[in-house]
């Protein structure tokens, strides 16, 4: 299925060093201090494309010989990092973008039922910014991204775009199908769900990668599924099916 066509809102990266990079983040023998690095330059590349089309002012210069055209980004650039694994991305993007504000959405995804819950929210009553790039590593369920942009467009963002590294059909597909306005960037779209929530092949948990936080059986994909959490993919396999 190619899902590009299907979910036109969908941007996989075509660039060469971007699938470098996501191979070897993808590698279980790929060290947390290496798997930020590659996190901090994949969201470089993928915020470079996610940008390109934010539209500018002209602004003149002078340079050391004469005046010259130049320009400046005219949005307001609001990033939004789903918590915890997007926090790695924060940095990134605002050496990309350095007057770009940072908004903290706090969803946790229920591990039994991989619905979203808010617990975390302190955004002003009206929008400040006009573009805002939703930041997560991993677009699984889709759950947390598609609550995400029910908050923010609620708050008058005008643009939301989500930025993540890898994301799963069924996550493409959950928001896609609730905000079809809403550009997904990406770096690979891999398989599938399977049966405990993670992407495969995927790369494990990203936060647990990034934070070194390998806490026990829990934290780790290999642990036994709750039987809410696999009939809630198989759901969104059903719904991708449609
Ligand atoms: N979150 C992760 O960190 N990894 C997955 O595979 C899915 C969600």
């Amino acid at each position: 299925m190619d899902l590009s066509e299907r979910y036109p809102s969908l941007h996989v990266s075509p660039h060469p060093l971007v699938a470098h990079k996501l191979s070897i983040l993808r590698d279980v023998g790929t060290d947390t201090k290496k798997f930020r690095e590659l996190v901090r330059e994949l969201t470089w590349l993928l915020g470079y494309e996610a940008m390109a089309d934010l539209g500018t002012r002209p602004r003149t210069v002078e340079t050391p010989l004469e005046p010259t055209d130049g320009a400046e980004v005219d949005p307001r650039v609001g990033l939004v990092p789903v918590l915890r694994a997007g926090l790695g991305m924060v940095d990134a993007m605002l050496e990309l973008i350095p007057t770009a504000q940072v908004w903290h959405i706090g969803l946790y995804r229920d591990e039994r039922t991989l619905k979203p819950v808010e617990y975390y929210n302190k955004l002003p009553d009206a929008a400040t910014v006009q573009v805002c790039l939703i930041l997560d590593p991993m677009l699984a369920t889709g759950g947390s991204s598609a609550a995400t942009v029910d908050i923010l467009k609620a708050w008058g963002a005008a643009k939301i775009k989500q930025v993540s590294l890898i994301a799963a059909p069924e996550g493409v597909a959950t928001l896609s199908g609730q905000h079809p306005d809403v550009d997904i960037h990406v770096a690979a779209v891999d398989r599938a769900l399977n049966e405990k929530g993670y992407i495969v092949p995927g790369l494990g948990d990203a936060g647990d990668r990034q934070f070194g936080t390998f806490a026990g059986p829990s934290s780790e994909p290999g642990h036994e599924p709750a039987d809410e959490t696999a009939e809630v993919v198989r759901r969104l396999q059903r719904d991708l099916q449609r």
